[in-house]
């Protein structure tokens, strides 16, 4: 059972209401539309979505790793797309920040990202570089007090959106993880293009795009953290934000669950409720307990974070879980709603094609796995 806290409750009930009333009746539309949906972005953060995770010294409202999932599976219950756009602010953006940027860097990126127009986008994967992402070639050549930054970025997450992106580049091939940097790259920067990625199946709203640097001039004070520390420091935030992917997962299956229970006590076969058939009554029981160990797992990983414990294995054993079990949770809600779950428009069609990516971003299930035996053979328990 979690035992949440009074302040964690509020933050539940507040992204709860919020996506029920903002999210959930807009669904179907913005998983059509392909636009980044600004207006939604500017609605979660006045109700201070965008500030989770964040110092209150820097215009947040505190918090760590459990506040953050708790947000995330909510907005995710009613739409993945938008809670998407939430955990790449919250679990990659930000944190890159709150934890390697400097003081100036925290009120120029940070602060506007609650309290004023600032989108942020994460810019780690290319073409040559996904799940070995250390063997990224975008460069970062030093010039004066100026990188010059050349290359390519592929399936970034709101790019269509951002106003600013975190950018990992090297500085040195030869050093291999140990040349790559951060660096902060302005959307108006020059020699700085963005192209949409159209037909993605799933979190379409979420909107995808390739980026393209042509000689783009970035600041030394851009650079976010030391400039042998950028891959490590990256892979820090990632060890978190996985957890954002397994409460992304685990609300997409609750919603699943949620509308194949509905679905199942209305719709009747055998003149009698979907419901009374124990086949049926089997598999929404099998689906609430996948949904529950999903969740379990990653307010573990969560509470282990915020407690300064070891969480690694355990971040990535939630992601891995959470993700398998809603594409599983997922494919048996559009079982339960037979021929009707198969079209587009039902929210369990949605949920098959939007739980699949949780298996595939931020290290995919076969990345998981690869940690998590790293982990048990160096015999961290
Ligand atoms: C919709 C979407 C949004 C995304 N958003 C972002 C974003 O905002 N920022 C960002 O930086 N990236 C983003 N990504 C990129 C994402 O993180 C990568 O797609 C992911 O890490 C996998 O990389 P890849 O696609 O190159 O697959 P590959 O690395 O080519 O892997 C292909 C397959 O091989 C498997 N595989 C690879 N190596 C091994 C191995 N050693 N052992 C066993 N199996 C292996 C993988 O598990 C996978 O099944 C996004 C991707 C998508 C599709």
């Amino acid at each position: 059972m979690l035992h949440l806290t009074e302040s964690q409750l509020q933050i539940q009930k507040m992204a709860r209401d919020f996506a029920n009333k903002v999210i959930a009746p807009r669904a179907l539309k913005l998983d059509e539309s392909e636009e980044f949906p600004l207006d939604i972005f500017e609605s979660m953060r006045e109700v201070g979505l965008m500030g989770i995770g964040v110092d209150p010294a820097h215009g947040g409202s505190g918090g760590g790793a459990t506040e953050t999932i708790i947000a995330v599976e909510e907005i995710c219950r009613a739409y993945a797309g938008i809670g998407t756009i939430l955990a790449v602010q919250i679990g990659l953006y930000g944190p890159v920040i709150s934890r390697f940027g400097n003081e100036a860097q925290k009120k120029a990126f940070l602060e506007p990202l609650n309290n004023g127009k600032l989108v942020g986008a994460f810019g780690l994967t290319e073409p040559n570089a996904g799940s070995d992402a250390s063997a990224l070639e975008s460069t970062a050549t030093r010039k004066g007090d100026k990188y010059v930054l050349n290359g390519s970025k592929t399936f970034i997450s709101c790019a269509d959106g951002a106003t600013h992106f975190i950018i990992a580049a090297t500085t040195d091939k030869s050093k291999g993880s140990k040349g790559i940097c951060i660096l902060m790259v302005p959307r108006n920067s020059k020699g700085f293009t963005i192209k949409r990625q159209h037909g993605k199946i799933g979190i379409i709203a979420s909107t995808t795009a390739e980026l393209f640097f042509d000689n783009v001039e970035v600041p030394i004070a851009n650079r976010i953290g030391e400039e042998d520390q950028g891959y490590k420091n990256l892979l820090q935030v990632l060890e978190v934000s996985r957890m954002g992917v397994a409460a992304q997962a685990t609300g997409i299956a609750q919603s699943a669950l949620d509308a194949s229970l509905a679905w199942a006590q209305q719709r009747k076969s055998f003149k009698v409720p979907l419901v009374q058939h124990q086949g049926i009554q089997f598999m929404l029981a099998e689906m609430a307990t996948r949904v529950e160990a999903a969740r379990l797992l990653t307010h573990q990983a969560a509470a282990l974070r915020d407690a300064g414990k070891p969480f690694s294995k355990e971040s990535s054993m939630a992601k891995l879980f959470a993700a398998e079990a809603a594409m599983w949770v997922a494919t048996k809600a559009v079982q339960i709603h037979g021929g009707y779950g198969y079209f587009k428009g039902s929210i369990v069609e949605r949920c098959f094609r939007d739980a699949k990516i949780t298996e595939i971003y931020e290290g995919t299930s076969e990345v998981q796995k690869m940690l998590i035996a790293k982990r048990l053979i160096e015999g961290n328990r």
